[in-house]
């Protein structure tokens, strides 16, 4: 495997397009283009949403590091009358869960839980997953993580229920893997790529249902489940909009710089949330299937999220690429380690025999 001399993905990926340099296509455009709005613009919107004695906003706090410090940014800093919501599910960690109980408790928020009916995320996810481990392909993948989109559709449900006109996201650029679910050019000069539309992901969902095997009778054994959390894909996307029109979704790092050695520092010092200690990286550790979803990758295209995470903080001059290596190599670690565990508290024991551990060593050089 052929690594990029910049960032860390590599020749083999499609559209990489390395040139003589040895850099990555993702390099050479300077993925992804990332320019918060500014602070200003942020304070400017939330003084249409001050007054009153009813909460302005509600904030998404799964208990990792990003949002609870958006919440702490918003409630404390910028003074907004917030509450906050959790997305529990099977996947959730423990520590997760008390991280965010803990940081709303501290900056006095109330905090609410979501969640769909017991154990439907769960038995959704191990559908997918045993579609796709008979039939690998990046359509399957995806969907073990549709039960995850819900949290949009049970979060604007709270917030609609709350009369909170406010719903901001902490999900952030840098997060995204340009080779994943965001791979069409955009023609739009200040984005690089942009998420498919809805008539191209029904047309590439079709295609799957066509040539996997069980996919098709997976997805109409969770036919509503499966159907609304493909439109709730993104907070941002139209279903949304237009099932909730008296709700506004906003990302608090469009406008803001997101930095992941400032985030961390300032949550430790002004809130009660604790790094979790038995994990390679925090980023993604409050879930569980997340391993399980870094392995599916891994195995298809020699690479996962963290490469690409790692990557895209490389072009941002967070972390050196020998840093980055040295935490990639680490993360390999903790994802093949931990991947055995992952099966088993995920009901997928049954799989083990199929599960080829040795795929993170072959790409950690
Ligand atoms: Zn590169």
């Amino acid at each position: 495997m052929i690594r990029c001399s910049k960032c860390l993905l590599p020749s083999s990926l499609p559209r990489s397009n390395f040139n003589d340099k040895g850099e990555c296509f993702w390099c050479q455009t300077n993925y992804p283009i990332y320019k918060p709005k500014g602070e200003d613009r942020l304070l400017t919107l939330f003084d249409t949403y001050r007054g009153g004695r009813s909460p302005q906003c509600l904030v998404g706090v799964s208990g990792g590091k990003d949002s609870a410090y958006v919440l702490m940014k918003i409630a404390r800093e910028f003074g907004m009358k917030a509450e906050a919501f959790t997305y529990k599910h099977s996947g959730a960690t423990e520590h997760s869960l008390q991280n965010a109980a803990r940081v709303c408790e501290n900056l006095k928020v109330k905090h609410h839980f979501v969640s769909l009916r017991e154990s439907e995320h769960l038995h959704v996810f191990q559908s997918f997953f045993k579609v796709w481990i008979k039939n690998p392909n990046v359509i399957s993948a995806a969907m073990t993580c549709v039960a995850c989109k819900h949290m949009h559709i049970l979060a604007n449900e709270l917030a609609k229920s709350r009369g909170i006109p406010l719903v901001i996201w902490a999900n952030c650029p840098i997060e995204d893997s340009p080779f994943l679910a965001i791979n069409l050019k955009s023609t739009n000069p200040d984005q690089q790529y942009v998420r498919e539309g809805l008539m191209a992901g029904a047309i590439r969902l079709s295609k799957t249902m066509i040539k996997t095997p069980g996919f098709t009778g997976a997805f109409i054994r969770h036919l509503s489940l499966c159907a609304s959390g493909c439109l709730a894909l993104t907070p941002a996307a139209k279903y949304l909009k237009f099932r909730f029109p008296k709700q506004r979704q906003i990302f608090y790092f469009d406008f803001c710089d997101w930095n992941p050695y400032t985030i961390k520092q300032e949550l430790i010092q002004n809130t009660d949330w604790r790094p979790p200690s038995d994990v390679a990286d925090d980023w993604h550790s409050d879930c569980t299937f997340h391993i399980i979803k870094e392995y599916m990758y891994q195995k298809m295209v020699g690479v996962s999220y963290i490469d690409g995470f790692l990557s895209n903080q490389i072009r941002r001059e967070f972390i050196s690429r020998d840093e980055a290596l040295i935490k990639l190599q680490s993360a390999k670690r903790y994802l093949a380690n931990n991947l055995e565990n992952a099966l088993i508290s995920s009901g997928l024991e049954k799989y083990l025999p199929e599960i080829d551990f040795s795929c993170f060593n072959k790409s950690t050089i």
